[in-house]
């Protein structure tokens, strides 16, 4: 078993018992794929006969009901089988999360049984020549005619292109600009290989996931019935949406094996390799290197299970689940990088499994969502939070001569909304942040409230005395505010901006 975590369930703990031991059984088979460079189809049948591809799946559709937090013990084992983890992963992405949540009944009575089977594989396909980062951008059409769908387009870097019987397809359904600007021009739709017009066009030579297909399609008049629409026209991007968490911790959970065998590489090979007439983990830096791979990996474990955990109860870990897949993509490529160092020349031989993660991990930083657009997630989400994203107020307090943190009032509250008294509380922020702008809703606060069209215009009126400079967005509107230097003489006499510490000498000053 994996090392569990307390609040896994006993069915939980089961399969990763079990998932575990068909792991140990079959891990001589997977490095057999790897050297011959072949798709572990034995493998994958095997996977699909222990009944693992239904993991996350409703009992209700012939599934185990594990939740993601059970497809994620299951990944996180089969990532050691190396290709196998991947097929197993991109299949339960090509699009489990969004039939369970966008498919009438009658689709998810036909698709999750075959989903739970594993006698067919799926693969996700958003990305697109001229659509990566930016997945909105999709080219790639389908046209209503009648009861059927027409597809035109293409698709790449799709992983498990050809292997796959099921694609998960996201296609533009509208050019209407208004529709675009609400992300309503998409709609997802799945396309059964050996359908007239689907074609491969392309495998792509990676720098990792050697024996898994990752190529391009082409869809030439692709003609699919209105049935193999998932979710309603134009809901696409929310179909996307839906899966991204859980795509995210899935994705995560794979390098959780390939950790855990590294580790254990690490203290094997260092207790028998002799330098200096020392074995190596006498080193400190060796011992130091695997102690931080360590750390590592139990925090992106961790953390990752607590997500999935949340998904679990239905909630909806955003900034959560990129900061899983960061940390574990991030800390697996330099983990990676530190075990080859610890190894020395062997790490960088293919003879040991050091170089394939590394390489792996680098794919990882890229696949679902660069490492940056994670970050631009993590950010933008935190921005909307009032608990990270909200102002901090300082009072300047005359007893000990220093800007406070503080929740009181400001001593400007309920003044008159007028010229002179918001210059004043402009001018006074200099005091207290000399190097940073007001906004508008800081000055209001500081006044007590007010109408801000009100506080607008004095604005204005400032600005064209040339007491304040305002801050202006694209759109023209005032979103920052700080006193000129013209502006701090007129609200207060220079000694109100004077501060020196208690031990300067009053003949130094001037
Ligand atoms: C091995 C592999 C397997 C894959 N499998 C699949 C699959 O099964 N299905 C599928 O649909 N796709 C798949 N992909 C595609 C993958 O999701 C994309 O490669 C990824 O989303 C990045 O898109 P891109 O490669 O076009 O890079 P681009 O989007 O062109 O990005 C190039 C660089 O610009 C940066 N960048 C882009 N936009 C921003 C921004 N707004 N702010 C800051 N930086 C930005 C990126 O972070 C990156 O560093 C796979 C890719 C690989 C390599």
């Amino acid at each position: 078993m994996s090392e569990p975590f307390f609040w896994w369930t006993e069915d939980q703990l089961k399969i990763s018992e079990k998932v575990r031991e068909f792991v140990d059984k079959n891990l001589e088979e997977a490095e057999y794929y790897f050297w011959k460079k072949k798709f572990p189809w034995p493998l994958v049948k095997k996977v699909a006969k222990e009944g693992f591809f239904g993991t996350g799946i409703p009992k209700e559709y012939d599934g185990l009901e594990l939740g993601a937090t059970g497809s994620a013990i299951v990944a996180e084992q089969l990532g050691r089988l190396y290709s196998v983890g991947h097929v197993f992963t991109v299949s339960m992405l090509a699009g489990l999360e969004q039939i369970l949540r966008y498919a009438t009944e009658e689709q998810k009575r036909l698709w999750l049984p075959k989903l739970a089977k594993g006698e067919e594989l799926g693969a996700v396909c958003i990305t697109e020549p001229f659509a990566g980062s930016d997945a909105a951008n999709v080219f790639t059409s389908a046209k209503k005619e009648g009861d059927e769908w027409i597809i035109n387009g293409k698709k790449r870097y799709i992983t498990g292109a050809g292997v796959s019987d099921r694609y998960f397809i996201y296609a533009k359904t509208s050019d209407d600009p208004a529709i675009r600007k609400q992300y309503g021009h998409i709609t997802s739709f799945i396309v059964e290989k050996g359908t007239p017009g689907f074609t491969l066009e392309q495998i792509n030579p990676l720098i990792g996931l050697d024996n898994v297909p990752n190529g391009y399609l082409d869809f030439d008049h692709v003609r699919i019935p209105d049935k193999n629409r998932i979710g309603a026209v134009g809901k696409g991007w929310n179909v996307m949406m839906a899966g991204l968490n859980f795509e995210r911790l899935i994705g995560s959970a794979v390098f959780g094996g390939m950790f855990e065998d590294t580790i254990k590489l690490l203290f094997h090979f260092t207790q028998r390799r002799v330098q200096f007439n020392r074995t190596t983990n006498q080193f400190p830096g060796v011992q130091a290197g695997i102690a931080e791979i360590i750390s590592k990996y139990k925090v992106a474990r961790t953390f990752s299970y607590y997500c999935t955990k949340l998904l679990d109860e239905g909630k909806e870990p955003m900034i959560e689940a990129s900061i899983a897949k960061l940390m574990s993509t991030e800390f697996g490529r330099d983990c990676a990088l530190k075990a080859i160092q610890i190894l020395g020349g062997d790490g960088l031989t293919r003879f040991l499994p050091t170089e394939r993660f590394l390489r792996d991990a680098k794919i990882g930083e890229i696949v679902a969502g660069t490492t940056e657009i994670q970050k631009m997630i993590i950010y933008r989400f935190s921005a909307m939070l009032p608990r990270y994203n909200s102002s901090i107020r300082f009072r300047w307090d005359e007893e000990v001569n220093a800007p406070l943190i503080s929740m009181k009032d400001s001593k400007f509250k309920g003044l008159e909304l007028n010229e002179e008294n918001i210059l004043k509380i402009i001018a006074h922020d200099y005091k207290i942040n000399p190097g940073l702008y007001m906004t508008p809703d800081d000055v209001r606060e500081d006044i007590g409230g007010g109408s801000r069209s009100t506080i607008r215009k004095i604005f204005e009126i400032l600005e064209s005395q040339k007491s304040i400079v305002c801050h202006r967005d694209r759109q023209g509107k005032i979103v920052l505010v700080k006193a000129t230097y013209e502006g701090l003489q007129k609200a207060f006499p220079k000694e109100h901006y004077q501060w020196f510490p208690e031990w300067y000498d009053d003949s130094d000053k001037f």
